[in-house]
């Protein structure tokens, strides 16, 4: 059997939502307006993001870089990531951030990003101004980030899915496609998923590899 892990990158690996620290500390407008526009079903999060990032008058690069070197990712996630690799699991990260502070948040924390296939969406600076660089198409759910079809890739492949997640993004993908869906506690995904065969919820991902091996039966 072959195992694809499909995971989250913003407060899954990481321990805080890098875009939600962002906004926080680059405007002092209501962002929050548009999850909640998600989360009644309103809008994607396509129009969400656009309209959020849209939000941050001016910045700089260095302003950005500020904030995303305060990000910690969770201190057990590397040890999980080398055994997935050391047992031939496939590791994708499916993300609505950007590429640019993933790639820079995995490489303070000394992990290598150049490993990594990373599907997320890319930001430039445009005077000042946040502009999106989408990844996928807009696609029927209007997802800024489409997680599905990148899922839904790997599954066609004949690989067995196990979707680690957290929040809103995570949702659909998780529900439509997964085999095994790991969700972070206390979180929209685990609260969305209740009652769900699939779901296992973690605190951390030493936690994560230990509900895994267990359900996969592994020795290693
Ligand atoms: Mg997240
Ligand atoms: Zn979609």
């Amino acid at each position: 059997m072959r195992y694809a892990i499909c995971c989250d990158f913003d407060g899954t690996i990481t321990l805080m939502d890098t875009g939600k620290a962002l906004l926080t500390k680059l405007t002092d407008k209501d962002w929050h307006f548009f999850d909640d526009l998600v989360i009644k079903g309103e809008i994607g999060t396509r129009e969400a993001l656009v309209n959020q990032w849209g939000m941050i008058e001016k910045t700089t690069m260095s302003d950005i870089n500020k904030i995303v070197d305060g990000i910690k990712v969770d201190p057990t996630f590397i040890k999980f990531y080398e055994w997935t690799k050391k047992i031939g699991m496939k590791f994708t990260i499916v993300s609505d951030g950007f590429i640019t502070y993933i790639k820079r948040i995995l490489s303070n924390n000394k992990i290598p990003e150049d490993e990594f296939e990373i599907k997320a969406n890319d930001m430039r600076l445009d005077k000042g101004k946040i502009k999106l660089d989408f990844l996928t198409a807009q696609c029927t759910h209007d997802c800024a980030n489409c997680k599905y079809s990148h899922v839904k890739q790997l599954k066609d492949s004949r690989y067995k899915i196990v979707y680690i997640g957290d929040g809103l993004s995570d949702i659909f993908p998780a529900k439509s496609l997964a085999d095994i869906i790991f969700a972070k506690e206390n979180e929209d995904l685990a609260k969305e998923l209740e009652g769900d065969s699939r779901l296992i919820i973690f605190s951390d991902f030493s936690d994560i590899k230990e509900k895994l091996r267990e359900k996969l039966d592994l020795i290693q």
